[in-house]
């Protein structure tokens, strides 16, 4: 039970045993008071019978006084009569009385002491006999005969029977007295009884009422003083505190405002008092419905708290929390109401800027709580979602089951979602990719950020913020492909390639027995259809390859057929390609597919009026072979090419590991080569040439050795080649060059007339192909001061036909004056039908044709055609390593016009060589 109840229970027992003692005093009263005036009058009645019975006693007194006057003197009869007469009459009506008082009181006076009674009764019997004896007397008074004696003895007798009759009276009225007596002590102790009885009433009241009584009281009081206290408190507090608050009465009229509200509002108390909060704080753009609401709970007495716009004093705008309250008194009857309110204006302003900044923003942004339930979403989120706000907090709430997909492709469940992990971990994630699925079945990819939201109090949800990067992402996804893509013949590029090949490394390594192939292929004439028929043309070939390719490797294809995965061919170089053959089953696979593409790419192909013939030369690398990177097989692939492109074209060569003790021997003298270019190890020997016809020295070939520290002497067939694919030709060419024709300028100086007349040196492809040799022969030239015509430059057959910018460099050499040498002819493709397409003045018939010029008829044959095509040309003809007086006997017989040779001398060092020419005879000068 509630201390109010136990306060309420105990107030009414106390209230009603107060009722029940007044009640009890009160009866108590009535009744002492009762039985007081019945003892009273019974008192009353005894004293006045007792004074009658005196007066009995006076009466008889009267009577005796009477009888002695009339035994005194009986002559005077009639007066005694007459007093006699009166007195016993008197005596009669008082005994009367007296009898009728005790006859009132008779059941008292009967049940009273005994000696009451006996008097009572002693004094009848003595006042009967008086009055008789009176009588008697009266009767002897009345007699006119009767003696004086008579009437004196008869007041003798008379005066006899007063006595008793007087004594019984007196007795009588004492007996009265004493019983009156008796009453009033009777009637005291009653009283007394009655007196104690209403004490002890009385003292039992004040113990079970009174006292618990005074003591609630005074707990009471000091209740209320402690109430009192806090309210003072409280009062204080009210009036102090930062909210403003505000009572009003049963019509929502002010009755007390605190000072925050004259802060907040501008308004005094005096302003606001009596006057409704809801008129004089209106601010006309105040949303109607929150005004509404307040009116409806003000209207309905009841309880209400929101956000409102308020307007101060001075018609500012002012944002309250209003907390509005009822009040009702002690009897629970409405009273008014109490409203606290809080000054919200910078947190609605702050909250305004912040919903207009996520309108605005471009950016998606939904807020999660901490429970991960989004709960707000702006504009740009709806659109980048494809869901309405509210889809978004009511659908994807709790659940998140959209699709949504990683970067990499994988599904990401709900629980892995950026907010969830932020929701976890308390860290914000930064630039994640995710595709979105939205309700119409697109794919949206989204770049999400997420920030933990919180406060001091810790976690309060996260802030997903996310733009769409769908178009962006297609954009690169376009990029890559084209990156990925050869432009010119659409087919996938080296990266592409590569991706294709580390795909298949790794799946052989899982799967044992599965088996792939990479075919790298390059075109063993390309460069020259470029170069003789231009870039269109070139680019036409590149596409008619990629289309072969294409066709034979398409699926229903055998070759398709072989693979379990469709094979991939690429474009890696200008004219090399690159094909991946997947799921082959050993090298036989691999030889059968590679030799149909053989076939298919070397046949002929028509691009416009030309039609061009090539073969292709393929080098293959098989997962048996394959190194453990797709770059590293790539380049096996090559090397195996390389080595097919050197067996001579048109073949196919598998990879192996002893091609990379060739390489890295090849690598090996290349590192050489440069320290031997930088420490000079490398200088020039100079093998004569001699006229056939007379033996005279006529000039010298410059060539180039090389001294290896460890290998002792390397010749050039070892060096040439490497030197040539590492780039280091130009640098060798160059240094021979300059030092020959240097060293030609000194033996001018030094042998005069016994000088060698022309110096040859040797052109390799790669310095044929270099702009600047034209312009550095030049400048040689006049360096030296030599006369360009004794200069001759020997490029082999292949070089001279090749290339149409080896052609003009050609030409700018021979409009220098230059003289050209075509080498080591007969060894390659040009036929003598080709000869005077070339802009050379010397033809140099290669060694193994004259070595065998005297045992091979076929040989001799040859070279006599030669000589004469030449001379018809009005070229000069060299025969080359001429070592016996034969061979020179049967050139010279041929009309060969020079000769070069161990027969005439080998190749010597400069001083040597000097030595050599002053100990020939003199040429005759003309
Ligand atoms: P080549 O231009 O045909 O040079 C002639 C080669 O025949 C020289 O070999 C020479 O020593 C050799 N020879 C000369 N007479 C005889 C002979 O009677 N019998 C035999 N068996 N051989 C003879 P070498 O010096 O080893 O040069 C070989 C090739 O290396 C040259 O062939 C040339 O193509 C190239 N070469 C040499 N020096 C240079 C150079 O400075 N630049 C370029 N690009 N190539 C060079
Ligand atoms: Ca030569
Ligand atoms: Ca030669």
């Amino acid at each position: 039970m509630s201390a109010d109840g136990l306060a309420r229970q105990g107030s009414g027992w106390l209230r009603w045993s107060l009722y029940l003692s007044f009640v009890l005093l009160a009866a108590l009263v009535l009744v002492q008071a009762a039985v007081s005036r019945h003892l009273e009058r019974e008192r009353a009645a005894d004293a006045r019978s007792a004074e009658m019975a005196g007066q009995q006693a006076a009466l008889a007194l009267d009577l005796w006084r009477q009888a002695a006057l009339l035994g005194a003197s009986p002559q005077d009869k009639p007066g005694a009569a007459d007093a006699l007469r009166d007195t016993l009459a008197l005596s009669r009506a008082n005994a009367l009385q007296v009898d009728e008082a005790l006859a009132s009181a008779s059941t008292r006076v009967l049940d009273g002491p005994p000696a009451l009674s006996r008097s009572v009764q002693a004094w009848q019997a003595a006042r009967e006999r008086l009055w008789y004896r009176a009588e008697a007397v009266l009767g002897l008074l009345q007699g006119s005969e009767v003696p004086g004696a008579d009437v004196a003895a008869a007041a003798t007798l008379l005066q006899g029977d007063v006595e008793p009759a007087l004594t019984s009276a007196l007795a009588l009225a004492e007996q009265l007295h004493a019983h009156a007596e008796l009453q009033r002590v009777e009637q005291w102790s009653l009283l007394a009884a009655g007196a104690a009885l209403a004490l002890l009433t009385l003292g039992l009241l004040s113990l079970a009422v009174v006292e618990p009584t005074a003591r609630a009281v005074d707990r009471q009081v000091k209740q209320l003083a402690a109430q009192g206290a806090e309210l003072e408190r409280l009062a204080l507090v009210a009036e102090r505190t930062h909210t403003m608050v505000l009572l009003t009465d049963r019509d929502d009229r002010v009755l007390w405002a605190n000072e925050a509200f004259t802060r907040m509002s501008g308004f005094t108390l005096a302003e606001a008092l009596g006057r409704s909060p809801g008129a004089f704080l209106h601010n006309p753009a105040a949303a109607a419905d929150a005004v509404a609401r307040l009116r409806d709970s003000v209207a309905r007495h009841a309880g209400v708290r929101l956000e409102v716009l308020c307007a101060t004093r001075d018609g500012r705008d002012l944002w309250l929390d209003v907390d509005v309250q009822p009040l009702h008194d002690a009897g629970g009857v409405f009273s008014g109401f109490v409203s606290v309110s809080t000054d919200i204006t910078r947190q609605v302003n702050d909250r305004t800027r912040m919903a207009t900044l996520l309108a605005a923003l471009p950016a998606g942004v939904l807020v999660h709580s901490a429970g991960g339930e989004i709960v707000d979403a702006n504009r740009a989120a709806e659109a980048m979602l494809g869901r309405s706000r509210a889809e978004l907090l009511a659908d994807v709430a709790t659940r998140w089951r959209w699709d949504v997909e990683r970067d990499d492709g994988s599904d990401c469940p709900a629980g892995e979602l950026p907010h969830a992990r932020t929701l976890r971990s308390g860290v914000g994630v930064r630039g994640e990719t995710l595709g979105v699925r939205l309700p119409d079945g697109t794919q949206r990819w989204l770049l999400v950020n997420t920030e933990p939201l919180a406060d001091a109090a810790g976690s309060h949800g996260v802030l997903t913020c996310f733009v769409d990067v769908t178009e962006t992402r297609r954009l690169n996804e376009q990029l890559r492909t084209l990156a990925r893509t050869d432009v010119l013949t659409g087919l996938p590029n080296r990266a592409m390639v590569l991706d294709r090949v580390q795909r298949a490394m790794t799946h052989a390594r899982r799967h044992p027995g599965y088996g792939f192939a990479v075919l790298f292929m390059d075109f063993d004439r390309f460069k020259q259809v470029n170069d003789l028929l231009g870039h269109t043309v070139g680019d036409a070939l590149l596409r008619q390859i990629a289309e072969r390719l294409d066709t034979t490797l398409r699926p229903g294809d055998a070759v398709a057929r072989v693979a379990s995965q469709l094979p991939m061919a690429a474009r890696v170089g200008g004219d090399e390609f690159v094909v991946v053959l997947e799921g082959m089953h050993g090298s036989d696979d691999v030889g059968a597919v590679t030799l149909r593409l053989l076939a298919a790419l070397a046949q002929p192909y028509t691009i416009g009026p030309h039609t061009v013939q090539s073969g292709v030369s393929v080098g293959v690398v098989t997962s048996a072979h394959a190194a453990d990177s797709a770059d590293a097989v790539l380049r096996d692939a090559d090397t195996a090419m390389y080595e097919a492109k050197r067996a001579g074209r048109g073949r196919c060569v598998f990879f192996d590991s002893s091609m990379h003790e060739r390489v890295a021997q090849r690598l090996a003298i290349e590192d050489d080569l440069r320290r031997a270019l930088r420490d000079d190890e490398l200088f020039v020997v100079y093998q004569p040439v001699v006229d056939l016809a007379d033996g005279l020295p006529t000039g010298v070939e410059a060539l180039v050795r090389w001294h290896h520290p460890q290998r002792g002497l390397v010749p050039p067939e070892e060096f040439i080649g490497v030197a040539e694919e590492a780039g280091l030709i130009e640098a060798i060419g160059a240094f021979v060059l300059r030092s020959a024709c240097r060293q030609f300028a000194k033996w001018q100086a030094a042998l005069g007339g016994l000088a060698p007349r022309q110096l040859a040196v040797n052109l390799s492809r790669v310095q044929l192909q270099e702009p600047g040799l034209v312009a550095e022969v030049r400048d040689l030239l006049e360096e030296t001061g030599m006369p360009p015509q004794a200069l001759q430059l020997e490029v082999t057959e292949r070089q001279a036909a090749q290339d149409e910018t080896i052609q003009a460099t050609l030409r700018a050499l021979k409009a220098l004056g230059v003289k050209l040498a075509l080498d080591d002819f007969g060894t390659g493709y040009s036929s003598l039908a080709c000869l005077h397409l070339l802009p050379v003045d010397t033809v140099k018939i290669d060694r193994s044709f004259v070595g065998h010029a005297e045992t091979v008829e076929h040989h001799r044959v040859l070279i006599e055609a030669t000589i004469r095509l030449a001379r018809t040309l009005g070229m000069t003809t060299v025969a080359e390593g001429v070592e016996t007086a034969g061979q020179a006997a049967l050139m010279r017989g041929l009309q060969c016009d020079r000769g070069q040779g161990w027969l005439f001398g080998r190749a010597m060092p400069a001083g040597e060589l000097e030595a050599w020419f002053r100990s020939q005879p003199a040429r005759p000068a003309g």
